[in-house]
């Protein structure tokens, strides 16, 4: 994917980070080698590495382009975070992508956070002498106020996650007076909604866009893996509560199962964007969109 369209809308990727990053064993608590063997060999070649055994894993922004506004969903981990490896790998493409997709930090209206973690709130801010700031002056920020709440509180206790996650991406843009903290059936207009996906972090949400009949959907970090959706009861070390993420899996995937609802995981590598299949009961297949 470089650009999708979709009715009046155009989607851009803006990627800050690609290539092979864990293997499933280390990522998926509940992992069957034998049985994720049998799903690797029928998926996409490009989600897997198999020199490594690793899974191919993209850091990336969406640009959002509809007749009204510009929308950045979700923002990659950002630049001067000093955050700690694995996660400070180079943030420099992101500015160029970002200039090549022909924007400038004051052209963007909206910010959308699927979710507060680390990897989907780093542009929210940057560092300008000394202090963080909202690095777009004139968006509104979206965050789900309970999201919100619960990394404040988190903070608070000195826990990590979120580290200093919370303050340096959303407290400053909360006191620059630009967020909007919302709740999940928060509606901006008829082309772009929330819905609730939860339990992957307290209050994830997914970014729904539909133009011209047709509907997309930016499902953040609903699952990080072609695997996941494959065998949705695959929980990630990284779930705030893993039933609810794996019931928040199965009920969207069911919810677009054999429609042409266009799917925009924010991990999956390009060209990303692809179609959800039902495969008999509790499994789904995901079907690469090329071209
Ligand atoms: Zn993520």
């Amino acid at each position: 994917m470089r650009t999708l369209e979709i009715g009046d809308v155009t989607i851009t990727s803006i990627v800050e980070r690609d290539g092979p990053w864990r293997t499933p064993e280390a990522m998926f608590p509940a992992y069957d080698p034998e049985q994720g063997r049998a799903f690797l060999a029928d998926l996409d070649p490009v989600v897997f590495d198999a020199a490594s055994g690793k899974m191919v894993i993209t850091y990336q922004t969406f640009v959002v382009r509809t007749p009204k506004h510009t929308i950045l969903v979700d923002t990659c981990t950002g630049e001067d975070k000093n955050y700690a490896a694995p996660m400070d790998f180079p943030k420099q493409p992101w500015l160029d992508g970002f200039a090549a997709a022909g924007l400038r930090f004051e052209d963007i209206d909206y910010v959308f956070c699927t979710h507060l973690h680390i990897d989907h709130c780093g542009w929210n801010t940057r560092l300008v002498n000394g202090r963080w700031v909202p690095t777009f002056p004139r968006a509104k920020y979206v965050f789900h106020k309970r999201e919100y709440a619960a990394w404040e509180a988190a903070t608070a206790t000195g826990a990590n996650p979120p580290g200093e996650v919370w303050r340096m991406n959303c407290l400053p843009v909360v006191e620059a007076g630009q967020a909007l903290l919302v709740d999940d059936d928060f509606t901006l207009d008829d082309t772009v909604w929330l819905t609730p996906t939860p339990g992957h972090s307290p209050c994830h949400c997914c970014v729904n866009i539909k133009s011209g009949g047709q509907r997309a959907v930016v499902t953040g970090d609903l699952m990080h893996h072609a695997l996941q959706v494959r065998e949705p009861g695959w929980f990630t070390i990284f779930d705030w509560d893993k039933d609810e993420a794996v019931r928040s899996r199965r009920s969207f995937f069911a919810s677009v199962a054999d429609t042409n609802t266009l799917i925009l995981p924010i991990h999956f590598p390009a060209p990303t964007v692809g179609l959800i299949g039902s495969d008999g009961g509790a499994r789904f297949t995901y079907r690469f969109k090329r071209g």
